[in-house]
């Protein structure tokens, strides 16, 4: 069997984290069967379809590398081909036209609940029934069309992710697959689309269970061959409820803003409702080596905003200051307006990455080495106590060659033994006359970063002034 699965947006909006994870693993378990992964756009709604939530999903799906073997396809295209097979269903006896207004439907459902039995269309125009009753066909009413369901026996799926589901037929009851405009339903095009596009496996979020039966049905009805089903469970905040922008982001490209790698997004995502053993942080490599629809969760996942961010860190140290300079120069330039020329930003990145857990994050730090350093007067009174005015142009008239950190911080214990001062008090001083700040990376390697250059200059800006 050729694995074959699909993703199938609705363009309303974002692409969602949670449509995401589905596309991920859509995406895997194509990549890990040697089979094709496919995009189908599902536009049909026209109200609420739009082309720049059309291209949001696209946008998403290529910043986290989730690039289709096929499509992306478009439902609104496959017009002919939906109304070809409604007409196909018409003739075969499959489906009929059913002319009750909604008039007549809300008192049939009234009868029903009256009645105390569950609400649902009777299959009063089914052909024969409509025959039995008597019923004539109201000449100015245009008529939707049914699909004819099954009256007998259950609908039974091996679910992926959920095991053994069976619903009886006498649930359901003969579904709209056509409106009286003659627009085709959602439920149909999404059968006729997996059966053309000879969908294998249907990995979906689990509020699509419902309609599974239904499909199943109708599929059976078309002589198709019914994929595997599999259904994953929701995406929850932190306190349980469905996720939602009350939570954080939820938006893919959002991440992006935010400064996340889709490295870690995806390494997120993949874990969040599928486990591995205990392992945490991998590949797409061993993603798709390892991933199995029966190691996913059967209940909800929570979404974990802080192991995201951990993650971030985790690859973001992974990352070379020059790539990571490449990153964060746009965030400067255009959040910060901070052009970087020395020091090098690379070097920078370098020496942050460790703290930093997103991109925003270190172009934030990173803006301290660049912007025009004017300590604060008060922090500046508060740190040059004592000795220590003397002890920097000490170490300004004795900067080390090379100027690197180890050396550098030789050279600060020579100074402090010659004045008799502690550590904290020239590291400190010299947080605040170079960066402008009391929290900084280690002073040494901060210095090694600025350069000589950099260091002399800021250095006599502020002893120059002060009092001898
Ligand atoms: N278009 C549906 C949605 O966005 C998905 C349909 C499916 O996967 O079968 O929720």
């Amino acid at each position: 069997m050729i694995v074959r699965t699909r993703f199938a947006p609705s363009p309303t909006g974002y692409l969602h984290v949670g449509g995401a994870r589905t596309a991920l693993y859509c995406w895997a378990y194509a990549r890990r069967h040697g089979g094709q992964f496919i995009l189908r756009i599902e536009d049909t709604d026209l109200e609420r379809s739009t082309p720049e939530a059309v291209q949001a999903i696209l946008d998403g799906m290529a910043w986290l590398g989730l690039y289709p073997d096929e499509g992306p396809f478009y439902q609104m295209q496959h017009m002919p081909r939906y109304r070809q097979v409604i007409t196909q269903m018409l003739e075969s006896g499959q489906a009929y036209y059913c002319y009750s207004s909604k008039e007549e439907l809300d008192a049939m459902r009234e009868e029903q609940r009256a009645r105390g039995a569950k609400p649902r269309y009777d299959g009063r125009w089914r052909p024969e029934l409509a025959q039995r009753r008597g019923l004539v066909v109201p000449p100015d009413r245009a008529p939707v069309v049914r699909f004819r369901n099954p009256d007998e026996g259950t609908v039974s799926w091996q679910d992926g992710v959920k095991g053994q589901i069976s619903i009886s037929n006498s649930e359901l009851d003969d579904l709209i697959i056509a409106r009286a405009d003659g627009t085709p339903t959602y439920n149909f095009c999404v059968v006729v689309d997996d059966m053309d596009m000879r969908i294998s496996h249907v990995i979906r979020g689990d509020d699509h269970i419902n309609n599974t039966p239904r499909q199943i049905n109708i599929l059976k009805a078309l002589g198709a061959s019914v994929p595997s089903y599999a259904h994953l469970p929701m995406i929850h905040g932190p306190d349980g409820e469905k996720l939602s922008k009350r939570h954080g982001a939820v938006s893919v490209m959002q991440y992006d803003e935010d400064g996340y790698l889709p490295e870690a997004l995806c390494n997120y995502l993949a874990r969040l409702g599928w486990s591995h053993g205990d392992d945490e942080v991998f590949s797409m490599d061993e993603f798709v080596s390892w991933f199995a629809l029966e190691s996913c969760s059967k209940s909800a996942a929570q979404f974990d905003f802080e192991k995201l961010q951990w993650l971030n860190n985790h690859y973001l140290r992974q990352m070379t200051g020059a790539v990571l300079a490449q990153k964060t120069a746009p965030r400067l330039a255009a959040e910060l307006g901070v052009l970087p020329g020395l020091p090098r930003l690379d070097a920078v990145c370098d020496l942050l990455k460790e703290r930093a857990n997103t991109l925003v994050a270190l172009a934030e730090a990173s803006a301290m080495f660049y912007s025009p350093v004017q300590p604060d007067p008060v922090m500046l009174t508060e740190r040059l106590q004592g000795a220590v005015p003397k002890a920097l142009r000490d170490f300004a008239s004795r900067l080390p060659e090379p100027f690197a950190a180890a050396a550098i911080s030789q050279a600060m214990k020579t100074v402090l033994a010659d004045h008799g001062l502690k550590m904290p008090q020239l590291a400190m001083a010299l947080r605040v006359i170079l960066l402008g700040k009391t929290e900084t990376p280690s002073i040494d390697k901060v210095m090694e970063v600025l350069g000589p250059q950099l260091v002399q200059q800021r250095l006599s800006a502020v002893l120059d002034a002060w009092p001898q």
